[in-house]
Order: C-alpha cells, then structure tokens, then sequence
C-alpha cells in the first residue's frame, strides 16, 4: 500500500452528496471511489452535506444517504459536516475576496439581466453576464448579488487524473456569483471553501462537473489556496447505452436492498463501473483497496448491467454463512407474511436453497414451504400430479414414511426408487407427487433432502393433507 509519506500530502478525498433525493448509483460509486482511494493510500475520507438548497434538502434525505453509505460500509474518518452550519466561513471567504479586490457587488436586477441575456442571444451571443457593474466599486444593497471577478483573457488548464489535460479559456466563463441576493453563497464558491478548509487532496466525482472545474480553480486562487488535484469519472449508462435512468430498472441504492441484494454484490458492481482490474469480476473488500486506482479509471462511460449484479449476488449468496443469511432475511419472509417460524430449520434448509436463490426474495420464495405449518398449495401443480391416479403412489409413500421415518434420507430413497421400479414408472413419477405433496410446488430441493428437514411429523401431515386432496 503506498501510504502517503512526509513529503507528499496526506490524502484525502470526501463524498458531498446534496440531500435532494435519494442516494442514485452514480453517487455511491463516486462515494466508493473516493472511499477505495482514501483507504488505498491510507488517508481519510469525508463526508459533507450540500445542503445549502433549502426548498429541497430534507432531512429524510440526510437519513437516507447516511443508511445508504452504512449499508454499502462506506465508513468516513469525517463529517458528516453540513453546509448550512459553515455560513459564516462563506461569509468570511466572500468578504477576503472583496477586500482583495476577486470579487465585487453586482446590483443589476433580475429583469436587468433576463433582457440582457435575451439580447445576446438574439444575436447568436453566449448568455454570459456583461460585467456591467465589475469596476463600479459598488457596495451592498437589498437585492444585490457578490460576484466573483474573473480574468478576461487567458486559459486555465489542469490536469484531470481520468481525462488527462483540459483546458479552457477564460472569455468562455462569465464572473460567477458566489453570494446570492438572499445571502446564501453558491456552490461554486462552497464547494471551494469546505474542500480548502477540509484540506481535501484530491475530488474524485461525476464527469458533469468537468465544466465547473475551471471556475472552481479560479476561486482557489483568488482565496490563495492550493489547488487539489482533480478526476472526473465517466458517466453511466443503462444496457442500452443511454444515460441511465428509472427506464432501466432501480436506480437508488436502497432500493436494491429491498429487492434483496447484498450489499458485497453492490460494491461489487459499482466498483466495476468506469474501474477494473484485468478481467476480474469479483472482488473482495480488501482487493479493491489493494487494486483500487486512478490508473485503471477508463475514460469511456461505463455500463451498469444488472445481469452482472444479479449474477455476483447469487454467487456472494452461495457463499454466505446461513446464519448471516438467517439474520438477513426475516423483512423479507415477513414481506410474504411469515413472521413465526422455526430458526432452526431455516438454517438447516439454507444450504439446501443458496445455490438456487438470487437475491434474498428468491430465497425466502423458496423457504416459505419449510417455514409455514401448510404450504400454499399451486393449482397447476395439484391438478397435474395430485389426481386420483396418484393415491395408489402416495398412499405407498406415507407407508414406507410411517414404517421408517424421514431420518435416514438415502435408505429412504432406495425405497422409493424400489418402489417405482415395482410400479414399472421412473422415479419422477413418484418423486413429483410427493413434491408437491410436501412444498406445493413443482420445484424445491431434493425430496428426501426435503423431508429431512421437514420431520417426520410434517411429513407425515403433508403426505395426509395432500391424500385427501387427491381423493376428492
Ligand atoms: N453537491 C454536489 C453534487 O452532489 C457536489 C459536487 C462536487 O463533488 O463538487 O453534485
């Protein structure tokens, strides 16, 4: 691991999501690469909440992403800060650069600047403020703005760490304002200040803000702050190469919590966005802090395909100690109405169930008929393999269970293989019988592995309940 040594400055990266909405996938994998990053360098990792938009930030947001970062194990050495309580910091920024002659009150009206604009563009002009009031040496007044006051000519070229150099000309950025009318700064001018005093190294975020990035280092230097480096990430798409959205399934974190994905899986994929590592698929925690680099961030956007998240979710499910799983699933059982139920068998079927689940629905899909006294039982299933031809079968079945019970599996299964060879039919046809006596279903794990785990008892009630069924 290279840990940041004395002579180069301590890494540290920060994730400051604004609490508008819910935590998108396009914010949690800025929030991992900066996580992945901080811990692979062994620096820190901040958390800040933009939440200087009043009309929109809400604290049920705030609760949201703080849940979404915890069940991702996003961890932060920091925060979260909140901008709404640094206020006054900005207040102080704005104020050092009036003195210094960076920025400057601006008292053209709204309507003032709409008609402006409107004339530029009239005639083919950028909608870019004039600088009508940039050497007025105005002072403040009620509706005033401070606007930041920028070069006129020249470029600003910086070296993004994914995109390689950028550049742009100064007469393409208009003088940005930092302080609104309502005395509330801009983010430009926020962002700045909290990653100058929090002593950020290095922004890793979102590809749509490479456009905000000159301007933002133009404001470093009229604060006489070190600029940090910067990496902008590729944007991401759905399977259909177009700008992900809800059109291609899920696209807050939390909700692939609810459709029963494991948080290992997610990490997975999001890590797998934009970053990689050779052709490896699946990575440990501590493989992707190993690995993780700025280097191996491509420059095309990256794809977000769900058949990969589903398939690392089964794998990460196939490997989960049943206890972990056991823990995991009660919202989800209770989902289908199963809140009473027997721990110890839903361990002992788990690992009867993992290799066939793909998220934690599926899984509780198929312990629902271990889990529950009678099984729902499906009309195609008992009307195709629970008719009156079948008594004959079952009723041979429920002897043989009787005679034995259920507790030595492969006698068991000998038994009924005799039985069907007796019978003159393939095992199959006793063997789907008595499935869906004992699950309802037509599909579940091996039936003698099945009866194992349901007992005698059950067995027994199962194989009753499904005779008189069929003798109807
Ligand atoms: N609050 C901004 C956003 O959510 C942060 C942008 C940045 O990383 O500078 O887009």
């Amino acid at each position: 691991m290279d840990k940041a040594t004395d002579n180069t400055p301590r890494v540290r990266t920060r994730f400051p999501p604004s609490p508008t909405g819910a935590l998108h996938l396009g914010g949690a994998r800025t929030a991992l690469f900066n996580w992945l990053f901080a811990r692979h360098h062994g620096g820190d990792f901040v958390l800040r909440l933009e939440d200087t938009d009043r009309k929109r930030s809400k604290d049920e947001h705030v609760q949201g992403i703080l849940a979404a970062m915890d069940w991702l194990g996003l961890d932060y050495d920091e925060g979260p800060h909140y901008q709404t309580k640094r206020l006054e910091r900005y207040r102080q920024a704005i104020d050092q650069m009036l003195e210094h002659g960076r920025a400057y009150w601006c008292h053209c009206s709204p309507e003032e600047l709409t008609k402006k604009r409107e004339a530029a563009m009239a005639v083919g002009g950028k909608p870019m403020y004039d600088g009508a009031c940039r050497d007025k040496n105005l002072g403040p007044a009620p509706g005033a703005v401070v606007r930041y006051k920028g070069p006129r000519s020249g470029s600003t070229t910086f070296k993004d760490l994914v995109k390689g150099p950028i550049t742009f000309d100064h007469k393409e950025l208009d003088d940005l304002i930092i302080l609104r009318s309502d005395g509330w700064p801009t983010y430009h001018l926020a962002v700045v200040v909290d990653d100058i005093d929090m002593g950020i190294s290095h922004v890793i975020r979102g590809d749509d803000h490479v456009n905000n990035t000159p301007r933002q280092i133009l404001l470093y230097q009229a604060l006489d702050a070190e600029l940090p480096q910067f990496a902008h990430v590729p944007m991401i798409l759905g399977p259909d190469k177009t700008k992900l959205s809800k059109r291609h399934g899920a696209t807050a974190v939390m909700d692939y919590l609810d459709l029963g994905y494991l948080p290992e899986a997610m990490i997975n994929a999001l890590a797998r966005l934009g970053w990689s590592h050779g052709d490896q698929e699946k990575f440990s925690r501590q493989e992707l802090i190993d690995y993780f680099d700025l280097n191996s961030v491509g420059r095309s956007a990256a794809v977000f395909d769900t058949d990969r998240l589903l398939h690392l979710n089964q794998r990460y499910i196939q490997e989960s100690d049943p206890a972990r799983l056991a823990a995991l699933l009660p919202p989800f059982l209770a989902a289908r109405g199963i809140t009473d139920y027997d721990q110890a068998v839903l361990l002992a079927c788990l690992p009867e169930l993992t290799p066939r689940a793909k998220t934690l629905v599926e899984l509780a899909d198929w312990a629902e008929p271990f889990l529950v006294d009678e099984p729902a039982m499906d009309p195609k299933a008992v009307k195709k393999f629970l008719g009156p031809e079948r008594v004959p079968v079952l009723e041979r079945v429920r002897a043989l269970v009787e005679a034995k019970g259920v507790d030595h599996p492969q006698e068991l299964e000998q038994d009924i293989k005799s039985l069907a060879g007796e019978l003159g039919v393939k095992l199959g046809e006793v063997a789907q019988p008595v499935r869906v006596a004992l699950t309802g279903r037509t599909f579940s794990p091996g039936i003698f592995e099945v009866m194992g785990i349901l007992g005698d008892g059950r067995v027994m009630a199962r194989l009753n309940r499904a005779l008189t069924l069929a003798s109807k």
